[in-house]
């Protein structure tokens, strides 16, 4: 790959401080490690956006879009290829009685502030969850029995030849911690959510009920990407990981959490390999005394 090829032809899409070369990955990420991406570029228009994908296929160059990096993993040997990142541009929205549009890179806690505001019910849940709209609608990320299935309405989409469509909640094909974009390269660019109209005191509770139990169960102190495993069918996998005599169990920077077990986290100076080596050891017990492969929900990327 010639990275002056590439970082010329970037230039001609975009404005030099929207390219970032060989940039540290752990400042993009919420486990705060990992090594560098070859290139980094944060589009400001969706036009710009369809010409580094057009740009991209043509030269058969990989990519990869992110949002607010909270559910990621960057191994020390970095990423090769383009890094887009959607978090700081494309977060404009508009709330209009009980429909709310928004841009992809939009956070959800601003999201669920706003709707707050106009006493609209249905986004609670989601306001604790430190991503975008887009990584969240990728994941289809839930809590405390809410998740984004229950409020999407339609979503924009770009797909690696530069068209943009939109898709219904169906079309979207919402499972557990998965969507479409599981198995399909395609963008979200935006999306149409509709909540209801509520009591704003009722939903300052329900927010703060839910801020509070976050706070109380979760290690927010210390850098990770949320739950590391998905929860297997039956089970909890910080009940497992519990049972198995690991809360706490510390390996190099990396630790099972003592607050939650179903986290693990930068203790200190982690690298991406202490977290995996520590991940291999919590699955390895986990199967040997239950029988159970824990599945993780963190997207692990990159080079060793
Ligand atoms: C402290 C903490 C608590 C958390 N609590 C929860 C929780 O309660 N529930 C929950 O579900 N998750 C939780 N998470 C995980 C994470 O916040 C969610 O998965 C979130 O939705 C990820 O959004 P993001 O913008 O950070 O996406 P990223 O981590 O940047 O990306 C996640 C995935 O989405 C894809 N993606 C991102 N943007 C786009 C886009 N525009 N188009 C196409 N694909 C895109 C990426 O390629 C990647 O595959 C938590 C994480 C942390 C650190």
């Amino acid at each position: 790959m010639n990275k002056e090829f590439i970082y010329r032809e970037l230039l001609n899409i975009l404005d030099e401080e929207c390219i970032k070369v060989d940039e540290p990955m752990k400042k993009h990420i919420s486990f705060k490690v990992g090594g560098p991406a070859d290139f980094l570029v944060k589009p400001k228009t969706e036009e710009e956006l369809s010409q580094i994908i057009k740009f991209v296929k043509k030269e058969n160059i990989p990519f990869l879009v992110i949002g607010n990096g909270s559910n990621l993993l960057v191994k020390d040997g970095g990423i090769r290829g383009i890094v887009i990142e959607l978090s700081d541009n494309f977060n404009n929205f508009e709330i209009d009685g009980t429909i709310v549009k928004a841009q992809s890179g939009a956070l959800l806690a601003v999201l669920g502030r706003n709707v707050m505001k106009s006493s609209l019910t249905g986004f609670e849940f989601a306001a604790g969850i430190p991503g975008t709209l887009g990584g969240a609608l990728a994941m289809n990320a839930g809590a405390y029995g809410g998740e984004m299935k229950q409020v999407v309405k339609s979503v924009r989409l770009m797909d690696m030849d530069g068209n943009i469509f939109e898709l219904s909640n169906e079309e979207m094909q919402f499972g557990y911690r998965k969507s479409i974009l599981s198995t399909k390269n395609y963008i979200v660019l935006s999306a149409v959510m509709e909540l209801k109209v509520g009591d704003l005191d009722e939903i300052k509770d329900i927010m703060a009920d839910y801020s509070n139990r976050r706070s109380t169960k979760q290690p927010l102190n210390f850098p990770s990407a949320g739950s590391t495993f998905k929860r297997p069918e039956g089970h909890f996998a910080g009940k497992l990981i519990d049972d198995c005599g690991l809360r706490g169990l510390s390996l190099r920077g990396a630790q099972v959490s003592e607050k939650h077990c179903g986290f693990v986290i930068n203790s200190g100076d982690a690298t991406a390999k202490d977290i995996l080596d520590l991940i291999f050891i919590v699955k390895s017990t986990v199967n040997a005394k239950f029988g159970i492969m824990l599945e993780e929900e963190v997207k692990i990327l990159g080079e060793d």
